[in-house]
């Protein structure tokens, strides 16, 4: 046990003068009090030798010797096959040396050479001068032992020891790494690095293909630039090395096993990957500067910086899938989505180590630092609903946010990239005008991803050649840097300078590659050489094209089918314990299953579940508290009360079902609902479910709901399936938790883009979820999911209503009334109803009819239609809502209700007043309101 502490302390313990203060201001602490030190250090230090040579609970060795202590220990750790120095003066030379390779480990990378420009004023690292730490000029010729410094012999000069430290740690590359807890990894990268002093030695062809690369990045944007000057392009030029970076990483990852990529970047540079790694035909992008547009989507479209792109790549180990995905304006917020694509194909895949599908993200240097979404997908990253073996996440450094200058401006960390470091992922940042550094860093970091299965980022510091965009004048902010750019070559330029200098390539071949590329494109044709038509991705979406909310479905199932599902999914083991309340929740299912009671809500929604896994299909449900719901109804997740372990009734439903994940989710709404997006625009074929705790959080998520949800499938062609359940209703909880807020789905709902429905009995959750699946249309599924209703004793259903009924978007009246009686007919959705039952059954109100709209969008008028046939005399319709005026469905689906009903007949609203928040947070006042509404709209 000591021992192996000892080897853990020793393996992480890193012995620069900061450090020795700091363990001896521990071994102070817990000399006071051994409690105010961590366990480990409590550890370590207990088993320290004592004064007087025997443990005692609290040691009483001297500082010094518990100094010297320490120092024999590293000593003896890292001494390898060389003879130990016994001289006492080289001795404490030795642990100096390991103290200066450490400091280059921890802080090489402040002194690296990392800006193109030579602009960033970093001060001197002085643990990083060997005169720091005691070592004199005298020192350099001497031989010293080096640890586990992973280059050369167990010994070397000291001079070349300083240089190898410089080269690999001070050079054109700046490892961010120490901050790793796990030594393991922190090893591998010292594996990686030292050997090599940080670079790869590339042969030709390899050099050439980087050269290429650049060649295409400066080619493609000087190309667009003299063909259609002013258009903004978003040039990717003085971040070049991003096209061979890119390369490299498709090719590492293709001979690893990589068989799709998902890249989610925003508008720099995109047009030059879509050209030169995607393989866009060069012809197709010149037709969108001009104007002209492909009407295959017959969308909207968008803008040619925004657009996604797919084709395959061949590499050595083999084909490669390559998906763009397509993008807002809003920075970062693709990054989940990515990851959720990423996740969808990796479980279609059977894939859990992430090894098959790799993200790659790629991020402003403002935007890693400034956008929260940032931090949330970090945060996600390793989580089980979440997780997806790691993700590549590129920072194309230009060193200005638009205008903003980013150390004073945009940030208030040393490098943009330090919030990955809460996940520990190892940083490096590269200097983007060295491409074989960059290249040598991609190859790293896909091996290290592959290996660890977790984040990594590379910092590729560049420049901005021109403005924000092409028509801006970046001189008026930035002078300075300005200034120094118009007079620094391009990467082309500075590496083809190398090579031929070195005789790698001679001048005419560097030129005839220039024109070798200009030529292709004025052909217009791909340029990349390993593009391959698509083949590899998994699933086809034709089925799901052009397909209508409205079709018919085979909604019906036998009776015998569902109670038989019913059994299973409400037994449970008797070895696993439930909680009292779910137990009894359980037998009330089991007493559902048998038909002595009717169904309650949690049961019929689990119903459809059992159903659609039992037809093979995927289902996904995330959300805060989903296994349980948040109003404790749903209880998919059973705990066991003895040991913890979790049982799922679905999970068990036959045994070739499809595979089912309710997972709780990460407390965010942008980056889970934005990860659901990317799932469900991945996977059409089973039910994806994003659940908010209260319907109100996804107000957290609007940008998701606004710039991809809505406008998705116009913008992009891009399907999307997902259903939100959002609980709602006015229940006297507060301005916070009340409304989902309906109005605003319903101002987004246009040409059919997406269903707004508010089901109020089991039966209709039921078929709604099934329907969802069953039917071929991808569109997503807004709802308004109940909260009180899921106990409420009128919301029940039986099983024949499951077996033989179908989603009604419309419910007529369901009391038997003498229509020629009813002079008013009041429309409503959800809990309303019942409430407006209830009363009007108490008070014997015979002449007003409910109606209740189940679909509010794409609104059911032929289903209406059929219902009103026996009210055409009726002249007096009421729409009737909890939410105040300005809320709800009154503004955004009058139209709707207005076209519906006779000719000559009015509609007025029942409801609360116009209201600046959406409930007031006085419960008697919401009472008071609540039974003002249902009187007004029953007439009392
Ligand atoms: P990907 O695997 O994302 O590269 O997609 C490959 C191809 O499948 C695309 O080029 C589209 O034709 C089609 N596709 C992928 N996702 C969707 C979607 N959400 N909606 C419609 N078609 C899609």
């Amino acid at each position: 046990m000591h021992q192996g502490i000892m080897k853990a302390w020793l393996d992480s313990s890193h012995l620069s003068g900061a450090n020795s203060t700091y363990v001896e201001e521990m071994y102070e602490a817990y000399q006071e009090d051994p409690q105010s030190v961590s366990d480990d250090w409590r550890a370590v230090f207990d088993n320290l030798p004592h004064a007087n040579g025997a443990t005692a609970d609290v040691p009483e060795a001297a500082h010094s010797k518990v100094r010297e202590y320490f120092r024999s220990l590293a000593l003896e750790g890292r001494h390898k096959s060389a003879t130990r120095m016994t001289d006492p003066d080289v001795d404490a030379k030795q642990v100096k040396v390991l103290q200066m390779i450490n400091a280059h480990r921890f802080r090489g990378h402040q002194n690296a050479n990392l800006d193109p420009l030579g602009l960033w004023k970093r001060e001197a690292v002085s643990e990083l001068d060997p005169a720091f730490h005691g070592l004199t000029s005298e020192d350099m010729e001497r031989e010293f032992n080096t640890g586990s410094f992973a280059h050369g012999g167990d010994t070397m000069q000291l001079r070349d020891l300083v240089k190898a430290l410089k080269a690999t740690y001070c050079g054109s590359i700046g490892a961010e790494y120490m901050h790793i807890t796990d030594t393991e990894e922190k090893r591998w990268i010292q594996q990686r690095l030292e050997p090599s002093l940080g670079r790869a030695n590339y042969d030709k062809s390899a050099k050439t293909r980087i050269l290429e690369g650049l060649n295409a990045a400066e080619g493609m944007e000087k190309y667009l630039g003299a063909k259609f000057p002013g258009a903004k392009r978003f040039s990717l030029e003085g971040g070049d090395a991003l096209v061979p970076m890119m390369r490299e990483i498709i090719y590492r990852g293709g001979e690893a096993g990589t068989k799709e990529i998902v890249v989610g970047m925003a508008h720099r540079g995109r047009l030059n990957l879509l050209v030169n790694v995607l393989g866009k035909k060069p012809s197709e992008l010149f037709d969108e500067f001009a104007g002209k547009h492909s009407d295959v989507l017959n969308g909207s479209g968008d803008v040619k910086y925004h657009q996604g792109f797919s084709s395959d790549f061949e590499t050595p180990g083999g084909n490669v899938h390559l998906a763009l995905a397509f993008n807002p304006s809003h920075l970062e917020i693709v990054n989940p989505v990515v990851m959720g694509s990423v996740r969808a194909r990796l479980d279609r895949r059977g894939c859990d180590t992430g090894l098959q599908v790799m993200p790659i993200t790629i991020h402003g240097d403002s935007a890693i630092a400034g956008q929260g979404i940032v931090q949330e997908t970090f945060n996600m990253s390793q989580t089980r609903a979440f997780k997806v073996g790691g993700s590549i996440r590129i920072v194309v450094n230009n060193q200005v946010g638009f205008t903003t200058n980013l150390t004073e401006d945009t940030r208030s960390t040393e490098y943009c990239t330090d919030i990955a470091k809460m996940v520990q992922a190892p940083i490096f940042h590269v200097n983007a005008d060295d491409p074989e550094a960059v290249a040598f860093v991609a190859q790293v970091a896909v091996d290290y991803r592959n290996a660890f299965k977790r984040d990594v980022v590379i910092d590729l510091v560049c420049y901005r050649r021109h403005g924000h965009n092409e028509a801006d004048e970046p001189s008026a902010t930035q002078p300075l840097m300005y200034a120094k750019i118009k007079k620094h070559p391009t990467p082309r330029k500075i590496y083809a300078d190398r090579l031929i200098e070195e005789s790698t390539l001679g001048a005419d071949e560097v030129t005839s590659m220039i024109n070798d590329y200009r030529d292709a494109l004025d052909q217009g044709d791909c340029v990349v050489k390993e593009w391959r038509p698509m083949t590899l991705h998994s699933v086809d979406w034709t089925p799901y094209i052009n397909r209508e909310w409205d079709e018919d479905y085979p909604a019906a199932m036998s009776l015998e089918r569902l109670e038989n599902l019913a059994q299973k999914i409400s037994y449970v083991p008797e070895n696993h314990k439930l909680q009292s309340r779910v137990a009894k929740i359980y037998k009330d299912r089991v007493s559902m299953a048998n038909g002595e009671k009717l169904l309650d809500w949690g049961f019929a929604e689990t119903l459809a579940y059992a159903s659609i896994l039992e037809d093979k299909k995927r289902v996904r449900i995330t959300g805060q508290d989903s296994g349980r719901g948040t109003f404790f109804h749903r209880h998919a997740v059973l705990h066991n009360q003895n040991d913890a372990t979790a049982y799922l009734p679905l999970r068990q439903v036959t045994d070739d079902q499809g595979p089912i994940d309710i997972s709780d989710s990460v407390l965010s709404e942008a980056s889970v609902l934005a990860f659901e997006y990317g799932y469900a625009t991945a996977e059409p074929g089973g039910l994806t479910i994003w659940e908010a705790q209260f319907g109100d959080f996804a107000n957290c998520a609007q940008v998701v709901i606004d710039q991809f949800l809505s406008s998705g499938e116009q913008k992009w062609g891009r399907l999307c399936g997902l259903t939100m359940l959002l609980p709602h209703g006015y229940e006297g909880q507060g301005p916070e938790h009340s409304s989902a807020r309906l109005e605003r789905f319903l101002q987004l709902c246009a040409n059919h883009n997406m269903q707004v429905c508010v089901p109020s009995t089991p039966a209709q959750v039921y078929h709604m979820l099934r329907r969802q699946v069953v039917r071929p249309m991808r569109r997503p599924l807004v709802v308004m999911s109940p909260k009180s209703l899921l106990r409420h004793p009128l919301a029940v259903s039986s099983l024949e209503e499951l077996a033989s009924g179908t989603f009604q978007n419309v419910i007529a009246e369901i009391d038997e009334q003498d229509t020629s009686k009813v002079d008013r007919v009041v429309f409503c959705s959800g809990k309303v109803y019942f409430e407006l039952l209830e009363k009007r059954r108490k008070e014997n109100v015979t002449n007003v009819a409910l109606v209740r709209v189940e679909q509010l969008y794409p609104f059911p008028h032929e289903d209406m239609d059929k219902i009103l046939a026996q009210y055409q005399h009726v002249k007096d319709f009421v729409w009737c809502q909890e939410e105040p005026q300005n809320q709800g469905a009154w503004y955004c689906s009058q139209h709707h209700f207005w076209s519906a009903i006779p000719a000559g007949a009015q509609l007025t609203y029942a409801g609360r007043e116009a209201s600046a928040a959406p409930a007031c947070g006085y419960p008697g006042l919401h009472a008071q309101q609540q039974e003002s509404l249902i009187n007004s709209a029953l007439k009392l």
